[in-house]
C-alpha cells in the first residue's frame, strides 16, 4: 500500500508516482479519527452546468451536503463545532467565496435528484402526478412531462413504473422546482441514447435560461461531455478519502481521466490510460457458428407490440453489442433466446445454456454476498476467480454485506459476477452499466471479455453506453422501429455498419477527439455533423 490507503491500492498501482498535495494541507471535511476525509469542494455557478467525474465513495454527498449548507465542513477539526466563519475564512479569496457567503446567509436553495431511482417507491406511496404535482414550483412541469415523454404514465402507481420511467419522472420533479442549486446525481441510469440526450438538454437550459446553478454526477462520458461546462475530477481511495480537483475544461478533464494522469495536480490515478479506436476493427475471422436462427416474429396479446427479428448467425467467443431505444423488444428478444418466451413465428431450436444477467436486479435474499456466490460457482475463492472476477469487480470489500444492504452500483457489481461465473454457452447481460462508476465499467468491460475468451463462451450485452460498447463488443445487433408499437431487430453486423445504422436512425454523428480519438457527440448541424452524414460515416472514421 502507498499508506494512505486503508486497504489494497484500486488500480494495483506499484509505484505511487506523486501524494497529492492537498493531502499535506487540512481536509475541507473529516468524519473522524481515521474517518473519510474530504479535500477541495466543487464550485456551482449560476448559468453553468458544473460535471463531477469520479468513482463512488469519494465524497460528492459529502461536498453536496456542505454546499447545500446542511452541514458545515470542519476543516478536519472533528473535536470543534465547526462555523461558517471559519469556512469562508478558508474559501475567501477563491472562486468559492461569494457562494460560500450566500450559504452562510442561508440564501441557497437546493432541489436534488437521487441516485437510485429504484428506491423512490419505497419512499413514496402514490401516482407519478401526485409526486409531479407537489414539485412544479415554475410552472414548467407540463412542458417536461412532454419533453420527457412521461405523459403516458403519469396517471400510474409510482411501484409500476419501469426504471426508465422512475428516472425521467425523477429528473422533472427536481427540475421543476425553483430553486438555486440542482444536483442531479447520474441521470443516465436506464435511459437510451435519446432519452439522455435529451435529458441533457433540458439541464442545459435550466441553467443557461433561467440561470441556475446546476452539478452533476455523470459516468456516461459521451453525456458528460455533452452536459456540463466545467469539470472536477475528483479521485482518491473511496472510502478513505477523495479529493476534488479545481475545475478543468471538460473536454480536458475527461482526457486526463482517460489517461489516468492529472496535468496541473501531477497526479496519476490509473497506471494504465483507457484507449479508443478511431477506425472500425478489422472483419475478424468468423469461429464456428454458436447459434444460427430463423426469421423470427413474436407479438404481445392481441398485437400490441411486436417484434421482427432476421435471420442470423452468432459465432463462438464473440461479444455482440445489442443497442436500440427503450421500449424495442430487446428484452422480449433476451427471453426468446432465454426459452422464456416462445416465437409466433420461427423455432428456436437450439439447446444451449444460458446465463442471463437481467436490467433490473433482483437480489434480495438475506444472505452474504460471499455465501450467495459460493452457491453459483465451485470456482468461488480460487485465486482463478479472485484474479478474473472478484478483483476486477471488486468484490472483496463487499463479500460479508448482506444482499439486501447493497447499493445498486455493489448490487450490479455482484449481479455480473453471478451471471458470468455460471457455467453456460451464451452470457446474455442488459445494461451491465447502470450504476457503476467509469472505473467500474472499465473493469467489468474487460472481466467480461476477458472471461469469455478464456472459456470459449459468447456474450450478448445489451447497453446504452457508447464507451462501454465501444471497448466491449466485437459486433452490434442493432434495433430500430417504433417503441412500444413495433420493433425490427437486424442481424449481428460488423462494427462500422452496425454503428452507422443505430445513430443514423438516432441522427447523432460522432467525432474524434484529436488527442485521445475517444468519440465525442457533434453540435447537431455544425459542419462535421453535415459532412459526416453526407459520407454516412456516424461514428468511425474512414
Ligand atoms: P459519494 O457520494 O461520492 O458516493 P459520500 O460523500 O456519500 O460519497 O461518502 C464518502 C465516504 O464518507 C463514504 O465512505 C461514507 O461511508 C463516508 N461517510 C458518509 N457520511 C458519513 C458520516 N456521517 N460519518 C462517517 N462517515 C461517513
Ligand atoms: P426493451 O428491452 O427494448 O426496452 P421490451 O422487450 O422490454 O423492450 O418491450 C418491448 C415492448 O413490449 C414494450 O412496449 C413493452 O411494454 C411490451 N411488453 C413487454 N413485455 C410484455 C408482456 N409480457 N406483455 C405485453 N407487452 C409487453
Amino acid at each position: 500500500t502507498c499508506g494512505i490507503c486503508v486497504e489494497k491500492c484500486p488500480f494495483d498501482a506499484i509505484e505511487i508516482i506523486n501524494l497529492p498535495s492537498e493531502l499535506d494541507e487540512d481536509p475541507t471535511h473529516r468524519y473522524g479519527e481515521n474517518a473519510f476525509s474530504l479535500y477541495g469542494l466543487p464550485v456551482p455557478e449560476s448559468g453553468a452546468v458544473t460535471g463531477i467525474l469520479g468513482p463512488n465513495g469519494i465524497g460528492k454527498t459529502t461536498a453536496v451536503r456542505a454546499l447545500a449548507g446542511e452541514m458545515v465542513p470542519n476543516l478536519g477539526n472533528y473535536d470543534d463545532e465547526p462555523t461558517w466563519e471559519s469556512v469562508l475564512d478558508r474559501y475567501r479569496g477563491t472562486e468559492l467565496q461569494n457562494y460560500i457567503e450566500s450559504v452562510r446567509d442561508g440564501d441557497v436553495s437546493i432541489a436534488r435528484k437521487p441516485q437510485y431511482v429504484d428506491q423512490i417507491p419505497k419512499q413514496f406511496d402514490g401516482k407519478a402526478i401526485d409526486l409531479l404535482d407537489a414539485t412544479d414550483e415554475r410552472g414548467a412541469l407540463d412542458s417536461y412531462i412532454e419533453r420527457l415523454d412521461i405523459a403516458p404514465v403519469v396517471d400510474n402507481h409510482i411501484d409500476t413504473l419501469s426504471g426508465g420511467e422512475l428516472q425521467r419522472v425523477a429528473l422533472a420533479a427536481t427540475l421543476a422546482r425553483d430553486r438555486d442549486f440542482y444536483f442531479l446525481d447520474e441521470i443516465t441510469p436506464y435511459l437510451d441514447i435519446g432519452q439522455r440526450v435529451t435529458a441533457a438538454r433540458l439541464i442545459r437550459e435550466l441553467a443557461e435560461e433561467e440561470d441556475r446553478a446546476v452539478l452533476v454526477v455523470e459516468h456516461d462520458l459521451a453525456i458528460l461531455d455533452l452536459l456540463a461546462d466545467t469539470l472536477h475530477v475528483a479521485y482518491g481511495e473511496p472510502g478513505a478519502y477523495g479529493v476534488v480537483t479545481d475545475p478543468k475544461s471538460v473536454r480536458n478533464g475527461i482526457n486526463e481521466y482517460l489517461k489516468g494522469y492529472l496535468s496541473n495536480e501531477n497526479m496519476r490515478i490509473r497506471p494504465d490510460a483507457i484507449t479508443f479506436e478511431e477506425h472500425a476493427p478489422r472483419e475478424t475471422s468468423k469461429a464456428a457458428p454458436l447459434i444460427e436462427y430463423p426469421e423470427i416474429r413474436k407479438s404481445y396479446g392481441d398485437g400490441e407490440f411486436s417484434l421482427d427479428v432476421d435471420a442470423g448467425t452468432i459465432y463462438n467467443g464473440e461479444v455482440l453489442g445489442i443497442v436500440g431505444p427503450n421500449g424495442i423488444g430487446k428484452s422480449t428478444l433476451a427471453k426468446l433466446f432465454t426459452g422464456d418466451l416462445t416465437p409466433d413465428v420461427g423455432e428456436l431450436d437450439f439447446e444451449l445454456d444460458i446465463s442471463y444477467k437481467p436490467q433490473y436486479i433482483e437480489i434480495d435474499q438475506h444472505m452474504r454476498v460471499d455465501a450467495f456466490l459460493s452457491s453459483i460457482t465451485d470456482q468461488f475463492g480460487s485465486s482463478y476467480w479472485n484474479t478474473e472476477v472478484a478483483n476486477p469487480l471488486q468484490l472483496n470489500r463487499i463479500m460479508e454485506r448482506n444482499l439486501t444492504d447493497l447499493s445498486g452500483g455493489e448490487r450490479q457489481r455482484v449481479a455480473i459476477a453471478a451471471c458470468i461465473s455460471q457455467d453456460a454457452d451464451l452470457y446474455l447481460l442488459d445494461e451491465p452499466s447502470a450504476h457503476l462508476d467509469v472505473e467500474q465499467r472499465v473493469q467489468a468491460t474487460s472481466a467480461i471479455r476477458r472471461y469469455a475468451e478464456n472459456h470459449d463462451a459468447t456474450v450478448m450485452v445489451i447497453d446504452h453506453d457508447i464507451y462501454m460498447m465501444d471497448l466491449l463488443a466485437d459486433r452490434l445487433m442493432v434495433f430500430d422501429g417504433e417503441p412500444s408499437v413495433e420493433g425490427h431487430a437486424s442481424k449481428p453486423q460488423e462494427m462500422r455498419d452496425g454503428m452507422n445504422d443505430f445513430l443514423s436512425d438516432l441522427d447523432i454523428t460522432f467525432r474524434r477527439d484529436e488527442r485521445t480519438s475517444r468519440p465525442r457527440i457533434n453540435k447537431p448541424d455544425s459542419q462535421l455533423d453535415r459532412e459526416q452524414k453526407r459520407a454516412g460515416e456516424y461514428y468511425y472514421a474512414e
